[in-house]
């Protein structure tokens, strides 16, 4: 799963770094990472001498819309990723993943890096880019629409099931993946085994606050939280990143609310991997 807030941190960044620049020079490293059916001359074509006007998020996919029309779709996900690299770094120290380079005025370059090449990136004109399906998000976008309390209490009354699988689920809300849903459920001190239309206005008013501080918090903190990859080894992955959380990852250590041990367990049926408190979250 591509994390929620780890997407609009990138999408953050890129906004302060790219924005405004023009792309000099397109080389396309692995034509494999392109849709099928396009070559990498209609990239270089597309790209080169425009400069790009805004980066847009929808739901965990991003594009860099250009200013003379047009933009460039990107899904990026825990072995995809796009970096700012600065004419004086050197080689990339991924260089042998990087798939797509566009180079600016002045010798910087956005890099594309894409570790299992599964080819996440698209042209689509300016009209496209509200209808394309890669930006079309089925479930709730807390960052940018904000639901209401009540259109939450709604869905989880529709929904009817248990409250991990609900979370981790993309069509209820868009990019939680297991780290969020877990950090959520013990911000609102329950379990993931609650069904979901069983909760009181309460229990709703809070699990509506804990997705709304859980997320903007990550966001603060600069996103950078992983999961371990499902395969091998996530070429991206910093030791540290996950230090902020207050639950995942944390099995056998003290809860920071109520100091019993976290526990690791596969709840609900199909089984989800879940970290908890069963103590404080009920
Ligand atoms: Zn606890």
């Amino acid at each position: 799963v591509t994390l929620l807030p780890e997407t609009e941190v990138l999408r953050k960044e890129l906004e302060k770094e790219v924005v405004g620049q023009r792309i000099t020079a397109v080389f396309v490293r692995s034509p494999a990472v392109l849709p099928a059916g396009s070559t990498p001359n209609e990239f270089v074509k597309a790209l080169e001498g425009r400069a790009i006007e805004a980066v847009v998020r929808r739901g965990t996919s991003l594009a860099l819309k250009l200013k003379e029309g047009g933009a460039l779709i990107v899904r990026p996900g825990s072995v995809a990723t796009l970096t700012r690299h600065p004419a004086e770094a050197g080689v990339d120290e991924h260089a042998e993943m990087v798939r797509l380079v566009l180079e600016f005025d002045g010798g910087d370059a956005l890099h594309y890096l894409d570790a299992e090449q599964n080819g996440a990136l698209r042209l689509v004109t300016t009209e496209e880019l509200d209808t394309s399906p890669e930006l079309m998000t089925m479930g709730m976008d807390p960052l940018t629409q904000s639901p209401t309390w009540r259109e939450l209490s709604r869905q989880l009354a529709i929904r009817n099931c248990r409250l991990r699988g609900l979370l981790g689920d993309e069509t209820f809300v868009v990019g939680l993946g297991d780290v969020y849903s877990d950090e959520i459920l013990w911000a609102a001190g329950l379990s993931g085994m609650r069904m979901s239309s069983k909760l009181s206005a309460q229990e709703v008013r809070r699990l509506y606050r804990a997705i709304q501080e859980v997320l903007h918090e990550a966001v603060k903190h600069g996103g950078g939280a992983s999961e371990p990859a499902e395969e091998g080894e996530d070429p991206f992955d910093d030791p540290l990143a996950n230090q902020h959380l207050k639950v995942y990852g944390r099995d056998g250590q003290a809860c920071a609310r109520c100091r019993q041990k976290i526990v690791f367990a596969r709840i609900d049926d199909p089984p989800v991997p879940s970290y908890f408190c069963p103590n404080c979250q009920t």
